[in-house]
């Protein structure tokens, strides 16, 4: 199975970068050591839920959102470690009284798509652009039940959210879901936080493309009120330019 990039022939040129960050986040990790599943509320009915793994030693956070409509509850990405895809709806459940109904992923690796297969089986509608569909199955990775082939709005009970494919970045499928009315825009791995000072896991990414692909998103989206990055800290609304600062730093 292909699995978040760290597969054995990229450890040597992914150990320095991890522990770089572990430098930067200390305190985070000692923290991240005790929680399986975390969920932070963003603003009114968006929730950001953080599941981690052990990568080699170190814990390694993976963001993830939810919103809670009045139909039931949008699933942005799955958790990644699959210890936490039934505590999650559990979790989901008991503070919002409400089931999850929806479950979109923004690319094909598996700190997004891992739990497909579970929430099919659960009933739930999953869904993925057509590239990600493809790509899931090109790389061994559960795919979505669904898939769309062009940047499409959904309703899903009073919340409405459009996806939108830049380009090229972090992988080759990356998408970015926008809600217009609460401006904020969820970026998965296409965007670093600016708690990070490298690219992190580039074994698919398009380095020669991820450059215009910002810029093209900086255009799209040049107001967001919040900015959720694919790993760490979602404090700043400026993480689309500080991936575009890492991409052109010399
Ligand atoms: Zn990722």
């Amino acid at each position: 199975m292909k699995s978040n990039g760290i597969a054995q022939n990229k450890k040597t040129f992914f150990l320095p970068v991890l522990f770089f960050m572990l430098l930067l986040s200390e305190t985070f990790f000692g923290q991240a050591a005790v929680s399986k599943l975390k969920i932070t509320p963003l603003a009114d009915d968006f929730y950001i839920y953080t599941t981690y793994k052990d990568l080699d030693g170190t814990v390694f956070p993976s963001n993830s959102m939810y919103v809670v409509s009045d139909k039931g509850v949008i699933l942005i990405d799955t958790p990644w470690d699959e210890s936490e895809f039934q505590p999650l709806l559990d979790s989901i459940y008991k503070r919002h009284n409400k089931p999850v109904i929806f479950c979109i992923a923004t690319h094909f690796h598996d700190d997004r798509t891992a739990g497909f297969e579970y929430y099919k089986k659960k009933g739930i509608p999953t869904y993925s652009s057509k590239l990600t569909y493809d790509l899931c199955q090109k790389n061994g990775n559960v795919q979505a039940e669904h898939y769309f082939e062009k940047d499409t709005v959904f309703n899903i009970g009073n919340k409405k959210f459009e996806t939108y494919y830049a380009g090229a970045g972090h992988t080759q499928d990356n998408i970015v879901i926008w809600f217009g009315k609460q401006k904020i825009l969820y970026g998965g791995c296409l965007i670093k936080s600016t708690e990070n000072e490298s690219l992190g896991n580039i074994a698919d990414a398009d380095l020669n493309a991820w450059e215009g692909t910002m810029r093209k998103l900086i255009k799209k989206y040049p107001k967001p009120h919040y900015v959720i990055p694919g790993h760490f800290g979602w404090e700043s609304n400026k993480a689309m330019q500080h991936t575009l600062n890492l991409l052109t730093k010399k």
